[in-house]
């Protein structure tokens, strides 16, 4: 396969990015000239993601890819993708993640294994696939998707929600800590509450302005809003490191 030529700027992978956070984050990263890899479950989706941004940014830059976060052969297959096309991958955003609201005493043990293997075990085949086109190119950014759940607990999901994400901050720490004289720097964001497709088939639209109204700014926050600052950890924040940031307007202030 030949090397994209407008491969200026580091190569990312984005996974979950067929709909809401993620797709918001693929198509910034594309906008300030980074190639994206728009990954995700639903092969179509992503397809839709990565046309759109291609003609928003008038030339393609985006590229879909079909993947189940938590299949070690197919995740495997995704990065020889992205090192072929690109010749290398600077950024990782593990952002694919599902939530259900069940309460801890109805979760059956095959609902509880898929929420920590998406959300936890996903980020990890990911990252770990990742680590060594990264160390040796002594540099790398791996940004995972946390929530205000992994800091405290979760507003609408479920027991497994909650763990899935605490774990999640984590493997930060621990990538952090091991991986950052290899130039690799890792952080967790963790968004509150967002408006997407997570939350509007997860509670009413009278829940949702019940939540709104006791956060401090009185919305949802945005997709838009966290892809601010996985911008910035993508391009910026060099000193940066096994950090979780809220972008949450002040629901969770810890
Ligand atoms: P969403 O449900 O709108 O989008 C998630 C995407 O992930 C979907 O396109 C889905 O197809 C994909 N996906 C699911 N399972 C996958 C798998 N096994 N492999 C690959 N892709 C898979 O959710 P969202 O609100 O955009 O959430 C994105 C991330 O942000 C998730 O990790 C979520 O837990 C986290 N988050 C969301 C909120 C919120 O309020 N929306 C808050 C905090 C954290």
């Amino acid at each position: 396969m030949e090397r994209t030529p407008d491969a200026v700027k580091g190569a990312a992978i984005v996974t979950g990015s067929g709909r809401g956070i993620g797709a918001a984050i693929a198509s910034r990263l594309a906008q300030i000239g980074h190639p994206v890899m728009v990954c995700d479950l639903i092969e179509d989706q992503a397809e839709a993601t990565t046309r759109r941004i291609n003609r928003h940014c008038g030339r393609v830059i985006a590229y879909s890819f079909g993947v189940d976060v938590t299949d070690e052969r197919r995740v495997q297959q995704l990065v020889e993708t992205v090192i072929q096309r690109f010749g290398h991958i600077h950024t990782l955003v593990n952002n694919a993640g599902i939530l259900y609201p069940t309460r801890a005493a109805d979760i059956s043990l095959a609902e509880w294994n898929s929420v920590i293997n998406v959300n936890l075990t996903g980020a990890f085949l990911c990252s770990r696939t990742v680590i060594p086109h990264m160390a040796a190119a002594g540099q790398g950014r791996i940004i995972n998707m946390s929530s205000s759940a992994g800091r405290s607990v979760s507003t609408i999901g479920g027991a497994h929600y909650t763990a899935a994400k605490a774990g999640v901050l984590g493997l930060t720490r621990a990538l952090a800590k091991e991986l950052a004289a290899q130039g690799i720097l890792v952080n967790a964001v963790c968004p509150g509450l967002i408006a997407t497709e997570m939350v509007h088939s997860t509670i009413s639209s009278r829940q949702i302005r019940h939540f709104e109204n006791s956060f401090p700014v009185t919305r949802m926050g945005t997709p838009d809003e966290v892809a601010d600052v996985v911008q910035f950890l993508c391009e910026s924040a060099s000193y940066i490191n096994g950090a979780a940031i809220d972008v949450n307007g002040g629901d969770l202030m810890l």
